[in-house]
């Protein structure tokens, strides 16, 4: 019952007259407000993120094409996407059923296959398998489905065969099926553009009229369809496949915003053809460009990527998600290791803190204060503007600075020469940093489970700051110069202590 009371909403929410968002091209859909509001590139601007079910939302994910390895540049746009459907599901309770495509049929992909002498399926699943790798290392969740477009030629061809059937779609001499942007007045509502990106064509009938379907060429993969053979379109797989999972309205569609034009462009014009309807996709989530400073452009001709591995062998997961962070998922990022090493200073100061509260909330040394009502309203008021700033298209570096200042304000508390205790709010406050930056799919985890060498460290971090506070009461320089010798030496093997009078915690730099 419940189910079909749920397709039953779907069908009225594109069925109803839609109205336009504050006389934008963006169609409000009907249902039920979740209280945040996302940009999207149609209206060009925050719109109102509503759903059929509050609690239910169906997502998907231009995925790679494999025909060679992943760089930074996919690993910032995956880690992005990662936080925000995390907080979607973790801070809004919004249950995301997601897919992701994969490009497992592509010119690059027969031409490596040439080039190696392999067959294109093996290049692809190498690949693929090689990109699900760098993914799982980066923290990235795995979708809920993996649509590979050599499984779904069926649905792509009766897609196809629908549109060309209701006229708005034609086949060339050539075996080619080419969209007829003249019959699709709001072609161009995503992004105004000049031409569709593709050669011009004595084929085409106009200018941005783009392939469906690419008619076929002698010794390339092809199928058989009723109007010939041939392969898919790229534009056409992500409409057909999504079209089979999710029925004719999606809530979210993400990618990189390299695909906002032609890509997004043409799914939404084909979808809404398919579907008859006026507004296919609700929502677009589009991640800004990484770049490299220094490089105009990254390309695998200019030699001048950055693979998956190379970056996890200098930086941990964590750090690059901090990165990611406090870049915020909309905005273009330039990669550097200044970039980098600030985050990973970011990180570090997380962990000391909650390596602090662990010493203090321990030290039964100190003196019992009053309990601090201050610090248990300063908390409420965190939690509160964190909220606030996730709900306004997921703003992730607010959020992290609010928390580093709750932070730095508690670090006053508990590193003060004589100091009160206060261990429940500061407990509260700890779990609270914890709980948003694992929400976040920051996992904290220092970079060995070993727990024998951790308390070896433990012992000898214990050991040195007796010593050290030893020598700062006599003033023995001779005796801190050791002291200042052990902390170089640790630094080198990635063990980074952090002196204080009262307590000395140390983390991993990596
Ligand atoms: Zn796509």
């Amino acid at each position: 019952m419940i189910k079909n009371f749920t397709v039953f909403k779907r069908k009225l929410s594109h069925v109803c007259n839609l109205k336009p968002y504050k006389d934008t091209k963006w169609l409000m859909p009907n249902g039920n407000p979740t209280g945040l509001f996302v940009y999207n590139c149609v209206a060009d601007q925050k719109v109102p993120v509503i759903l059929s079910d509050p609690h239910i939302a169906t997502w998907y994910s231009c995925g790679p094409t494999v025909y060679d390895s992943a760089h930074i540049g996919h690993a910032s746009c995956y880690v992005k996407l990662d936080i925000v459907q995390r907080i979607l599901k973790s801070f809004f309770n919004i249950k995301l059923v997601t897919a992701m495509g994969v490009t497992d049929i592509d010119d690059k992909i027969i031409k490596r296959g040439k080039e190696t002498n392999t067959n294109f399926k093996s290049i692809a699943q190498q690949y693929e398998y090689e990109f699900w790798l760098d993914m799982a290392n980066l923290n990235v969740e795995k979708p809920s489905i993996i649509a590979r477009v050599s499984d779904h030629i069926l649905s792509i061809e009766q897609f196809i065969k629908k549109i060309i059937d209701s006229d708005m779609a034609y086949v060339t001499p050539d075996g080619s099926v080419y969209f007829n942007t003249a019959k699709f007045p709001s072609y161009g509502k995503l992004q105004k553009m000049q031409d569709c990106g593709e050669p011009l064509s004595v084929l085409k009938r106009n200018k941005m009229d783009f392939a469906l379907w690419k008619g076929p060429k002698p010794g390339e993969p092809s199928w058989p369809v009723s109007w010939g053979e041939g392969r898919p379109g790229w534009h056409i797989e992500c409409s057909a496949m999504v079209s089979k999972l999710f029925g004719s309205q999606l809530d979210f569609h993400a990618g990189g915003v390299d695909l906002q034009f032609p890509h997004h462009e043409n799914e939404e014009a084909q979808s809404c053809a398919f579907h008859n309807t006026l507004q296919w996709a609700n929502y677009w989530i589009h991640v800004g460009h990484l770049s490299v400073k220094g490089d105009s452009k990254m390309s695998k001709s200019l030699k001048n990527t950055i693979s998956i591995p190379e970056l996890l062998d200098k930086y941990s997961a964590d750090t690059f998600r901090m990165a990611c962070l406090m870049s915020n998922y909309r905005y273009p990022m330039e990669y550097s290791d200044q970039m980098m090493q600030t985050a990973e200073e970011t990180l570090k100061k997380f962990k000391f803190f909650l390596k602090d509260v662990y010493v203090y909330v321990n030290n039964n040394a100190l003196q019992n204060g009053v309990y601090k009502d201050k610090l248990l309203d300063d908390l409420q008021n965190v939690e509160y503007q964190n909220l606030k700033f996730l709900k306004s298209d997921f703003d992730t570096a607010s959020c992290i600075n609010n928390l580093l200042s709750l932070m730095s304000n508690t670090n006053n508390i508990i590193k003060e020469k004589n100091g009160e205790y206060y261990p429940v709010p500061i407990i509260l406050i700890a779990d609270y940093v914890t709980t948003v930056l694992m929400k976040f799919g920051v996992t904290l985890k220092e970079n060995t489970e070993d727990s024998v060498s951790n308390s070896i460290i433990d012992t000898l971090v214990d050991f040195r700051h007796t010593v050290r506070l030893n020598a700062l009461t006599r003033k023995d320089k001779e005796l801190l110069n050791a002291c200042d010798i052990v902390r170089d030496k640790m630094k080198m093997i990635e063990v980074q202590i952090n002196d204080s009078n009262k307590t000395a915690s140390w983390v991993f730099t990596k």
